[in-house]
């Protein structure tokens, strides 16, 4: 069981869940050649029992096209897994838009299962730098007690726009924490998450593969030490909500562990600059005419 620890002083608190201790780390080199993937279809079995599915076939059989779960190794009393598709390592931005949507469609529905039980924070960890502990594809839901403080950030400014299509917008807030730190918030104001219709879905979906993709390349083009491809995103739980996407391309260390104070070595004007495609070159150029 896990427990909430108040710091009477700042109303912040910390979650205490030791049987996180015990999870599996299937991106350790030696652990991954002969340990079989709990998500991939076959292996149904394996998995603490399925509570959703899309697609067909029987609970706890093959046939799915995503799959929800409850977690092993839960951080609190509801937690689950949503195993993105079949595949052992498509990423979102490499799969079918369609499939996109249907992954999208599992958080409405999850969320709204959980919404009157708590704040239900829907998250993502992808590549070894970001935390996630099994490789294959998926994101998480947790449902935190109404009456505990986060420090999840409102809704930012819409500043440095990047792309907008019928329902959303992308955007790099002035306020990034972190480079190339991106995302994406509905056009309609005070909006929950849970009320998105199946037209809203197509519209994000497509939005979020296309800007995973410009990530990627962004990635590729950029030299970042010796950091794996990696990014964590979670939906906002309150109203006004968004999909926050924090690219993991620097490590953070004492400084802003220490202060709180996160130093971001990309300017998200630049950023913004760089999603739509314009070379690293141009963007020099056009901030240098800024300046004058
Ligand atoms: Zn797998």
């Amino acid at each position: 069981m896990s427990k909430y620890v108040p710091d009477v002083l700042t109303h912040r608190w910390v979650i205490i869940a030791s049987s996180r201790l015990d999870r599996p780390d299937n991106f350790n080199a030696k652990n991954r050649s002969h340990k079989v993937c709990p998500f991939c279809p076959g292996n149904e079995h394996i998995t603490p029992g399925e509570v959703f599915r899309i697609g067909k076939g029987e609970k706890d059989k093959k046939g799915w096209a995503v799959r929800v779960i409850s977690n092993k190794f839960p951080i609190t009393d509801y937690h689950e897994i949503i195993i993105h598709s079949p595949h052992n390592s498509r990423e979102i931005e490499h799969l079918p838009e369609a499939h996109v949507e249907l992954i999208l469609k599992t958080y409405r529905e999850r969320f709204n299962y959980y919404r009157k039980k708590g704040q239900v924070i829907i998250f993502c960890n992808h590549g070894e730098d970001s935390g996630a502990s099994i490789k294959h594809p998926h994101s998480q839901l947790v449902v935190i007690p109404g009456q505990i403080n986060l420090d999840t950030l409102t809704r930012e400014p819409l500043n440095n726009i990047v792309e907008n299509n019928k329902y959303f917008y992308t955007y790099c807030p002035d306020f990034s924490q972190w480079p190339y730190e991106i995302w994406i918030a509905p056009k309609a104001e005070g909006a929950h998450f849970g009320d998105l219709t199946d037209q809203h879905l197509g519209d994000l979906a497509s939005l979020l593969k296309k800007t995973l993709k410009q990530l990627e390349h962004i990635y590729k083009k950029n030299k970042f030490g010796n950091m794996s491809f990696g990014y964590n995103y979670y939906i906002y739980p309150h109203s006004n909500w968004y999909l926050r996407i924090i690219p993991r391309f620097v490590h953070r260390a004492g400084f802003e562990l220490g202060t709180g104070l996160n130093v971001n070595i990309v300017d998200p004007t630049t950023a913004a600059l760089e999603y739509r495609g314009m070379e690293m070159r141009m963007v020099n150029v056009l901030n240098k005419l800024k300046s004058f």
